[in-house]
């Protein structure tokens, strides 16, 4: 990025895609400053999967061998009819996976990637404790405002605020996101609560037609278990983003599934539950200085586990759309289009999918998803269907 280091760019949320962002602008040479709402992270109580196409990235800025350390290299993703248990597809991942796809599929603890991305961004980067409430994007530089009084100026901002996104709402309006009317539980806990003697595969879902829930386990170790649902409930309280759950509800919710998913709840300490949202596509990613990313402009269904996924690719596509041109000189509009022009068919393709939740459920090809390479796909030049090389020629 020519003149990078004239350029202040500003990340608003210290989130998943917003920690991505900044790690590689400034592996580039930008000046980066992160404003988070948070006044600290906690070890938010879920697990994550990081499939080949995000370890590409996490590649890229450094962390891939601190990641495979201390994550579970699954041996397969299964799924089992939640009555009977009868395997219905039983994906190979480990070293298949790897082998197919050059990198590692790798699930661990939500939190422990976090800080692994937090660790890459460098120190002091991240202002906790700053809610955006306002921009004013009419004058150069853009002038953002915290709801703590205090005021910061920028020449780009990224919104990587999440499915809530202030920026977005200050670019096209207030406007909640879809309750989907479904809910997850979410819950970790020590494997030796489970009976002893009870088998576990590394990661399997048990569906039925209207419900499922995923277990896996979370550390190369296997001594914690985490289980992720999704269950038919009809509301759910507006501006609520998560609460506790209740043990009897989860355990009548999963009556007459196979007796591993019974003992599994059984052993269960506590629950949250978590509303599934969504969006429409957006009608732009962008508007002058400013641009979104990740759950900011298309948050998803969390069933085929790549919406963090779709965060950090989009950080990795902007990254490359402003290295290649004079942002200095004003020509960062024309990196925002090439961004979102690259990003709209997969983010909605992957948007798509999760909300059908039919991923891996029966034997099928999900190369299109892990095979997917940010770093080499062609950058799209905004006009439909054409790439930058396509429109030079
Ligand atoms: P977020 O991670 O939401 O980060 C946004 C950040 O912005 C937050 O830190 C927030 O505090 C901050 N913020 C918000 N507003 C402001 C403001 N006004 N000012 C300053 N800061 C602000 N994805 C996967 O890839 N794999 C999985 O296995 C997976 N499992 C999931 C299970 C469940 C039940 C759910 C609900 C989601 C799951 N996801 C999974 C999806 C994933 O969590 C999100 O898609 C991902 O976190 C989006 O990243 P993000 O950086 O866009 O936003």
């Amino acid at each position: 990025m020519p003149g990078k280091d004239s350029v202040r760019i500003a990340i608003v949320g210290a989130g998943l895609g917003g920690c991505a962002a900044a790690a590689l602008l400034q592996q580039a040479g930008c000046k980066v400053k992160v404003y988070e709402q948070a006044p600290q992270f906690s070890r938010l109580g879920a697990g994550i999967h990081v499939s080949p196409n995000v370890m590409r990235v996490m590649r890229h800025i450094g962390i891939e061998d601190r990641l495979r350390a201390i994550a579970l290299h699954p041996a397969s993703f299964m799924s089992r009819d939640g009555h009977s248990g009868q395997i219905s597809s039983n994906f190979l991942l480990a070293d298949a996976a790897e082998k197919r796809y050059g990198a590692p599929y790798l699930i661990l603890h939500r939190g422990d990637f976090h800080a692994e991305i937090m660790r890459a961004v460098h120190p002091g980067t991240i202002q906790f404790g700053r809610r955006l409430v306002g921009l004013d994007q009419e004058r150069s530089p853009v002038c953002m405002k915290f709801a703590d009084g205090s005021q910061d100026e920028a020449d780009l901002v990224i919104g990587a605020d999440g499915v809530n996104s202030m920026v977005r709402e200050i670019l096209l309006g207030p406007e909640r996101p879809i309750y989907t009317g479904h809910i997850a539980h979410r819950s970790i806990f020590p494997r030796s609560r489970l009976p002893a003697g009870l088998q576990l595969d590394d990661c399997t879902k048990w569906w039925t037609d209207d419900r499922h829930i995923v277990v896996y386990f979370l550390t190369g170790r296997r001594d914690e278990v985490y289980f992720v649902t999704g269950v038919p409930c009809p509301e759910w309280p507006e501006d609520v983003p998560n609460m506790p759950g209740s043990l009897d509800a989860l355990r009548a919710d999963f009556e007459g599934f196979e007796p591993r998913v019974q003992a599994i709840l059984d052993a269960c300490p506590a629950v949250s539950n978590w509303p599934l949202l969504e969006r429409e596509p957006l009608p732009l990613w962008s508007r002058g200085r400013v641009v979104i990313l990740g759950d900011a402009c298309h948050p998803m269904k969390p069933h085929m586990a790549q919406g963090a996924g779709m965060a950090i690719e989009d950080a990795a596509m902007l990254w490359r759309c402003l290295e290649e041109v004079q942002v200095a000189a004003g020509e960062y509009g024309i990196a925002f289009q090439r961004y979102e022009a690259s990003r709209i068919e997969r983010a909605s393709r992957v948007q798509k999918e999760s909300h059908d939740n039919v991923w891996l459920r029966y034997p099928s090809d999900p190369s299109w998803c892990f095979g997917y390479d940010v770093f080499s796909e062609p950058i799209r030049s905004g006009k439909p269907g054409t790439t930058i090389k396509e429109q030079a020629i």
